[in-house]
């Protein structure tokens, strides 16, 4: 039974169908059995009666033995029953199945006695003189004050394999319902268990954690189909919490991700429950390495995360807030916020520890401070020389005319030092904050070294120093501020001189180059001059970092030379590399992103107001003149028709200003102009679309069509605004 039990839910209905069925089937065919038994017997034991009432009127009174026995065998052959007359005492007088006077005494038998009694009688028994068993009938005959027995007898032989036949068809009905039974019963568990299965699975896959849709549509109306749809929504819901959760959660860690500061959650024990990746940088915590149900302390063993943890397990928040400044390493500064992890009731879960890297900070403000301290001490050496010889010019002034001068030539050489000094300082500032601007555009390299060199060749001559410039063809242009870039290489020349003994060489040269696909132009200085310790290098570039502070002073060194090229270079995205080696010297390489031929061209934008015809003619020749070294654009206001004074004028230099090149303002790339020129109109003609960087300026033409006077005036007016245009061009391009 066990084991039935643990089949499967089809087996389990099946066999459930199968016990009903059979129960059932033995019940009803057990009483149907019996009732059809009694019924058929009830039937057969009526009719029986009803004969023998008939036969009692058959039958005549007064003969017996043979002659009655004739009688009742004729009958009994009719009917195919046994007929039996008895008298009341039990003397057999006539029967159909052996002579009478033979038989013996039937008072006894039940069926007559109970027909003596009461009327009528019956009984089932073996008979001894047919040898099977009968059904007896017996009827209690009154007439004319005489009575007798008239009984009936029918085989049951006969009447069993009737009922017999009756049974079998019973049987074989209930077995045929049976089995039709079974088998819906088999197909409907199948079916439940189909629906119990899909069910099942359906909480199998959610324990996954999948959230399938419609996984569970059903259109019946079944108890099943309530449950899958319950089971339906309640997946919905748990899915749009989970959705909505991991939403909260992914936002919360995307937070605690993004954040610069560490953050480590911990519990009362001082376990982290939550770190995030900026404090598992700051605690140098490998990566994979799980740290969640950690003692903090196994972050860091330093002193400071103990007694923070110390102090924040036993803080009391209510009143301040907790804040502690610590270094956990060598120089690592961090300042520690700490606040209490509570539930919505108010149960404290932990506290949460918010570390704030303020090294960088704090090596600002040791810069700050040196810097500070540096000034103050660079600012009042010259100013104590200063001092210290005007007062002894003011109060004992020396009677000697040449020393006097000498003297009045240190304050002047003291006072230079201090302008120098305090004009770096204010470019140093000026670039740090981004009050200096750079303004882009294509720069020749190999003009801008010439141009920067020219500064330089007597001062190389006095010192008889080997100045020299190689400058690889087609250098190319970089994209950069000219002044700016001039000012680096002032800078560069300089240091070059400045620290190259007489008779020394200084070589400037400038080449393309190529780095991680990107086209670069390399300017270098190059001296064989002192030369620089390898130890100092790195801090090169630090404001009033010297190698030699006498020596730089001597020479005029303010120590902020290299700290602006770093800057400048800085801002232009370039890179700035110094080698150098003590006694041979230094060469300082500066990488700078170069740009392409055409777009080196510095852009134009002619913009043509006012009278149309003075603009077009304007825009003409200027576009033929500047065309070439410029890119040049215009824009204005389309001529409504062009003098014909002016055609002539254009005409006599082949200028051909019968098409009209001049476009919208918004035809043009607005960012990549280095250049705007107002022709006619008025000087501020306003243009807030254009870059306030853009170099704005403005060519006053006259109007010669609107000139008052003989053909040959205002002929003559028209070639002079011809002249005018030809030499602001001529100007433009000796100014590029
Ligand atoms: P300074 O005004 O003192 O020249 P810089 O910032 O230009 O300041 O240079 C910093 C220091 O670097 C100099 O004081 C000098 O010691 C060293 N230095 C710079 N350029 C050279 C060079 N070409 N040769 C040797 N030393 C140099």
């Amino acid at each position: 039974m066990k084991r039935l039990w643990n089949l499967s839910l089809v087996g389990k209905v099946f066999f459930s169908y199968l016990a009903v069925t059979l129960l059932l089937g033995v019940g009803f065919y057990l009483s149907a059995n019996s009732l059809i038994r009694d019924f058929h017997i009830g039937t057969l034991s009526h009719r029986m009666e009803q004969e023998a009432h008939l036969l009692g009127r058959v039958l005549p009174f007064g003969i017996e033995g043979d002659p009655l026995d004739a009688i009742c065998r004729q009958l009994a052959g009719e009917l195919g029953s046994r007929i039996t007359v008895i008298t009341l005492e039990g003397k057999v007088v006539g029967d159909s199945a052996e002579p009478s006077l033979k038989m013996d005494n039937h008072r006894s038998r039940p069926e007559v006695r109970e027909a003596i009694e009461s009327g009528t009688g019956s009984a089932q028994r073996y008979s001894t003189t047919v040898g099977f068993d009968m059904l007896y009938r017996a009827f209690h005959q009154r007439a004319d004050r005489q009575a007798r027995i008239v009984r009936i007898a029918i085989p049951l032989k006969d009447f069993d394999g009737v009922i017999r036949g009756m049974r079998r068809s019973l049987f074989a009905g209930l077995a045929l319902a049976s089995v039709a039974g079974l088998l819906l019963a088999w197909w409907f568990s199948k079916y439940l268990s189909r629906r119990v299965q899909r069910l099942t699975d359906f909480t199998a896959v959610i324990a996954e954690g999948n959230f399938p849709q419609g996984f569970l549509t059903s259109h019946e109306r079944d108890e099943i189909s309530l449950l899958e749809r319950r089971l339906n929504d309640m997946s919905q819901r748990i899915y749009d919490n989970l959705v909505e959760i991991t939403g909260e959660r992914e936002k919360a860690d995307s937070i605690l991700r993004c954040m610069i500061e560490g953050v480590v959650v911990i519990d009362p024990k001082g376990n982290v429950l939550v770190i995030n990746d900026r404090a598992k940088q700051m605690f140098h915590v490998a990566d994979g390495r799980e740290i969640h149900g950690a003692s903090i302390l196994e972050l860091s063993r330093h002193p400071d995360i103990r007694a923070v943890l110390d102090e924040v397990l036993k803080f009391d928040f209510t009143s301040t807030p907790y804040r502690k400044e610590i270094e956990i390493e060598e120089g690592a500064w961090f300042i520690v916020n700490a606040a209490p992890l509570r539930t919505p009731l108010r149960m404290t879960l932990g506290s949460i520890l918010v570390f704030h890297d303020v090294t960088e900070l704090k090596r600002l403000e040791t810069i700050r401070s040196d810097f500070v301290a540096n000034v103050s001490h660079e600012l009042r050496t010259p100013l104590t020389a200063i001092q210290g010889y005007v007062e002894t010019l003011i109060h004992t002034p020396p009677a000697d005319a040449d020393m006097q001068r000498q003297f009045l030539e240190i304050i002047v050489r003291h006072a230079e030092r201090l302008g120098r000094l305090t004009e770096d300082l204010l470019t140093l500032a000026d670039l740090e904050s981004g009050k200096i601007r750079i303004a882009p555009r294509p720069v020749d390299a190999g003009r801008l070294i010439e141009q920067t060199l020219e500064v330089f060749w007597e001062r190389a001559g006095k010192k008889d120093i080997a100045l020299t410039q190689q400058i690889a063809d087609h250098c190319g242009y970089v994209r950069g501020d000219p002044d700016r870039l001039q000012q680096l290489l002032i800078n560069l020349i300089d240091n070059a001189i400045k620290y190259t003994p007489t008779g020394g060489q200084v070589a400037v040269s400038a080449a393309p180059s190529q780095a991680d696909n990107r086209m670069q132009i390399e300017i270098s200085v190059a001296d064989n001059g002192a030369g620089i310790p390898e130890t100092d290098l790195p801090r090169l570039t630090e404001r009033f970092y010297r190698v030699d502070k006498a020596r730089s002073r001597d020479l005029g060194g303010t120590g902020l030379g290299l700290a602006i090229v770093k800057h400048i270079v800085h801002a232009h995205g370039g890179e700035l590399q110094i080698t150098s080696e003590l006694n041979k010297g230094t060469t300082v390489t500066v990488r700078l992103a170069s740009v392409e031929k055409e777009s080196a061209k510095n852009s134009i934008l002619f913009l043509c107001t006012g009278n149309s015809c003075r603009s077009q003619m304007a825009e003409g020749f200027a576009r033929q003149l500047a065309n070439g070294n410029y890119r040049i654009f215009s824009a204005g206001t389309e001529p409504k028709g062009v003098h014909p004074l002016a055609i002539q004028v254009m005409e006599e230099v082949g200028v051909d200003i019968s098409r009209q090149t001049s476009k919208g303002l918004d035809a043009i790339v607005l960012a990549d102009l280095d250049q705007v020129i107002t022709l006619c109109g008025d000087a501020d003609e306003r243009c807030p679309t254009l870059a306030a960087k853009v170099k704005r300026s403005h060519w006053p033409l006259a109007d010669p069509a609107s000139a008052r006077g003989s053909e040959a005036e205002i002929l003559a007016q028209f070639r002079q605004v011809r002249d005018q245009i030809k030499q602001r061009v001529a100007a433009l391009l000796t100014d590029r």
